[in-house]
């Protein structure tokens, strides 16, 4: 993901308004580890800035991902996350706590198996399990 600076100047070439509220939804996405949701950056920014409201953090996030600077996340069973990390990779999501790993992992390797003429365009992998900190604390051995 770019910097916020940068993030600014695109919003403004593409003749997209830049106020203070989106301008802080840059920051709080720049800042973040792991994968925020629309509520996770809506609760930081507020805190710092009450006058924000849910619909214009989720338009920013809606601009960033048609101008390719941040990912979708879509797992359906949880919100949707965002992912400011541009690179190939694929994730690691734990079970308990909901913490979302970025994993690199050659997904060229993975055997499709039979599309029935379905022509694949990408390949994204989420594996389930157990994060360190949870599996730790659920082990027999650290009652
Ligand atoms: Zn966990
Ligand atoms: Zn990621």
């Amino acid at each position: 993901m770019r910097s916020p600076v940068e993030l600014t100047d695109s919003f403004r070439d593409r003749g997209l308004r830049i106020t203070p509220q989106r301008v802080a939804v840059f920051e709080a996405l720049h800042e973040s580890m792991g994968h925020p949701t629309a509520e996770t950056i809506y609760q930081t920014v507020a805190a710092d800035m009450p006058s924000i409201s849910l619909k214009t953090v989720y338009q920013t996030l809606n601009d960033l991902t048609d101008m390719g600077e941040i990912r979708r996340l879509d797992l359906g069973s949880t919100a949707t996350r965002f992912d400011p990390n541009l690179e190939d990779h694929h994730h690691l999501v734990c079970d308990c706590c909901g913490v979302m790993i970025d994993t690199y992992l050659d997904a060229s390797r993975i055997e499709l198996g039979e599309l029935e003429g379905f022509r694949p365009t990408g390949t994204s992998v989420f594996v389930s399990g157990l994060c360190e900190a949870c599996a730790t604390s659920t082990s027999p051995e650290n009652p």
